[in-house]
């Protein structure tokens, strides 16, 4: 495997410089993030416009029944609630900040505000090319989210696969090697506060204020991602609904929440819909396989 571009120490320290300079009013940096914010607008455009498109490298690992309803324009059974629709685009409107940080030492921060053939099937639309050295992706994480991300060995690729996908596919449509991942969570002091309840971080633990992490490229995730991406087109194709990927149960056994079909928009339509699978069938097809 071809080595990061940088050290990883060396980008924490240059995000954190950029923080600082945002924070004191460093002229060269508020000019960067006039110069980023102004193209803002059409980036949000074509983020929603890929977000409204099946399959996306953002959404190709999402279940295939509730891609499915998506792409056939199958009215959800509720509608989204309004604070995600807040998160949402507050975690867009951030990327821009992020980029002037990463740009405000003098790196040249280029936001691609063009959309990459993604294979046969798909488009991409990264958040930036860096130094034309690599790719940056921002993202916004709960604060569970981040929490994990922070504790989890393995990072990205083990916590929030969907992410190490999209990086990939981005890689594979712009032909590069690495892609780096920088997130943060919505309310820091909120997480950090209750992280400090418990003893095994004490009263003084300093949440980081920003997870980095290198994407290597992995052929193996690309070509699961195309074909997946593949089946999803396919499935699109058809009047009857696909097999659905997850259990379409509301609660887990513990009483929680399960994840994903507890916040599906589409559970009363999949458990209408959706035939289990019986003994001895073997849904192939649908294999998501990380080697
Ligand atoms: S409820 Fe679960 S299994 Fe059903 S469509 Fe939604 S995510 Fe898929």
């Amino acid at each position: 495997m071809i080595d990061p571009p940088r050290p990883i120490g060396d980008m924490y320290a240059l995000v954190y410089e950029g923080i600082e300079a945002i924070g004191r009013g460093d002229e060269m940096a508020l000019n960067k993030l006039a110069e980023l914010t102004s193209n803002v607008p059409d980036w949000i455009r074509l983020h929603l416009e890929m977000e409204h498109t099946f399959p996306s490298p953002s959404g190709v690992m999402r279940c295939r029944l509730a891609q499915w309803y998506a792409a056939r324009g199958v009215e959800p059974d509720q509608k989204s609630p309004l604070s995600w629709k807040v998160r949402r685009a507050a975690g867009i409107l951030q990327e821009p900040y992020f980029l002037a940080v990463l740009a405000s030492g003098g790196a040249k921060v280029e936001l691609p505000n063009k959309k990459y053939q993604c294979g046969p099937y798909m488009q991409a639309h990264p958040d930036a090319v860096m130094d034309d050295e690599f790719l940056v992706e921002i993202k916004s994480e709960t604060g569970v989210g981040y929490k994990r991300l922070l504790e989890t060995p393995g990072g990205v690729y083990v916590t929030e696969k969907s992410h190490y996908v999209q990086a990939q596919l981005y890689l594979f449509a712009t032909g590069r090697e690495y892609c780096l991942y920088l997130t943060n969570p919505p309310d820091p002091s909120l997480l950090q506060s209750d992280m400090r309840r418990y003893k095994k971080y004490g009263q003084n633990y300093e949440l980081p204020a920003v997870y980095l992490e290198w994407i290597a490229r992995d052929e193996s995730t690309i070509e699961m991602a195309l074909e997946r991406a593949e089946m999803i087109t396919n499935d699109k194709k058809k009047d009857t609904p696909p097999p659905k990927e997850f259990s379409g149960e509301e609660f887990a056994h513990t009483g929680k929440r399960a994840w994903p079909c507890g916040w599906c928009l589409n559970l009363t339509s999949c458990q209408r819909d959706s035939v289990p699978l019986r003994i001895g069938e073997n849904n192939v097809d649908t294999e998501i396989v990380f080697s």
